[in-house]
């Protein structure tokens, strides 16, 4: 079965091979002078396998797909509170290195534009250039589950040529929106832009993104799950430069590009996706990587507006159990829609039955929403007159540490559940 995940992968990138357009980054020697035929594809499922297409171990200059990360770390440093004071989320209408700000809140519009990157760098902690950036190498590679080295070149390119985000890291320190010395600041920044990466790497940083924070490769978690949710959606607003509207219309997946040539795309829950190949178009992002994208998209059906057919496989069985004992089984990940379908069906029936059973053994996950949603479903069934009852093996809705609370109430097996049911009939 792998064999043919890989022939799709092979296939998508083959496809493209002979899509010369666009040329490599030119505003540095480095950038520049890269092959422009390099060409690597790499996709991370969600529990970390990576299939890996042409050119997936060459490393290039991770660029602005630095940004999501460092956008994430700042969040999960400091809160989203304190980040929203300094960088708005509003995609801003204007090129990625424009000297602006927004009129109103002299912030920048959002960390995907270099005003908003440069920000979030003077956010992270540390005493000292060396201290940030440290911080934020660790990051990198606890997301990609290696250490990363950078470019010295490109390091040294970009410092050298940095006048535009000078102007920019200035002008944010001349509004109080910068933290620290604004030289110190650009320094980390010009550092971050130069980490090497491979698409595998990339692949396997959306992968922990895909993850809600959690790395499938290490089995860490490296950050919070709404902290993810935040930065994936900065990246679904303004992560393809101008392009944002094509890119989610086409592709439909929260992503970032960079002008080293790569593209990081995210298919929540599902997968990562890291594409090389440098040459690159009018928007600043890589001619074959949105190519290969588009098709991935299509071809394996990775829009993350898909409609699924709705879901019946919430509730699995409904049945009688003996007189005025209904039973419902309920099965899958449980989230809100789930949890308003076991209730209402459970509230349509309440003629029938004096004890509702409800069985969770065959839940995956259950969030917070539907377990409030399903805990509160036996106060609603006490107030109609009726008796409710729990079958949880696993602790999916009551915890074990609680379960004292509910003594009679939660069983481990169906069985139990209707005892205690015939019980209260008998009484
Ligand atoms: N180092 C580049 C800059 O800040 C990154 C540009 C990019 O990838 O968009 O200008």
């Amino acid at each position: 079965m792998a064999a043919l995940v890989q022939q799709y992968l092979d296939q998508i990138r083959a496809e493209q091979i002979d899509l010369r357009d666009g040329a490599p980054a030119s505003y540095i020697p480095e950038l520049a002078n890269v092959d422009p035929d390099g060409f690597g594809l790499s996709l991370s499922s969600s529990d970390g396998f990576v299939y890996e297409s042409g050119d997936s171990a060459l490393e290039f200059t991770i660029q602005s797909i630095s940004k999501p990360f460092t956008y994430a770390l700042a969040l999960d440093e400091l809160g989203q509170e304190a980040v929203d004071a300094r960088i708005g989320v509003e995609p801003s209408g204007e090129a990625f290195n424009e000297i602006s700000v927004d009129k109103v809140t002299k912030t920048p519009k959002n960390p995907m534009i270099n005003a908003g990157a440069i920000a979030a760098v003077s956010l992270i902690p540390g005493a000292d250039a060396d201290e940030r950036f440290d911080r934020i190498h660790q990051f990198y590679s606890a997301c990609a589950g290696r250490s990363l080295d950078v470019d010295s070149g490109v390091y040294a390119s970009e410092k050298a040529t940095g006048n535009r985000n000078r102007a920019i890291a200035y002008m944010l320190a001349s509004f109080g929106v910068l933290e620290g010395d604004p030289d110190e600041v650009l320094d980390v920044y010009f550092r971050q832009c130069s980490v090497k990466v491979t698409s595998t790497d990339l692949a396997r940083m959306a992968a922990t993104l895909a993850r809600g924070g959690f790395n499938p490769l290490t089995g860490r978690r490296i950050v919070d799950a709404n902290v993810v949710r935040r930065t994936l959606s900065v990246m679904v607003t303004c992560g393809m430069y101008d392009a944002a509207g094509d890119w989610v219309s086409a592709v439909g997946m929260p992503a970032k590009s960079g002008v080293g040539g790569g593209i990081v795309a995210v298919l929540p829950g599902q997968l990562g996706i890291g594409v090389y190949s440098p040459r690159l178009d009018s928007r600043g992002n890589s001619v074959r990587g949105v190519e290969v994208c588009r098709n991935l998209s299509s071809q394996l059906g990775l829009h993350f507006l898909t409609v699924s057919r709705e879901s019946s496989a919430t509730l699995r069985a409904v049945f009688d159990a003996g007189p005025g004992v209904r039973v419902y089984e309920v099965q899958g990940d449980l989230l809100f829609a789930g949890a308003e379908q076991v209730l209402r069906t459970a509230q349509q029936d309440s003629g029938r039955y004096d004890a509702a059973v409800l069985d969770v053994t065959r839940v995956d996950d259950i969030d917070d929403a539907a377990r409030r949603m399903l805990t509160g479903m036996r106060a609603g069934l006490l107030a109609a007159g009726k008796e409710a009852f729990l079958v949880d093996p696993d602790g999916r809705l009551v915890p074990a540490d609680r379960r004292d609370d509910y003594d009679g109430i939660v069983f481990r097996t169906v069985d139990q559940a209707l005892e205690a049911a015939r019980q209260l009939g008998a009484d």
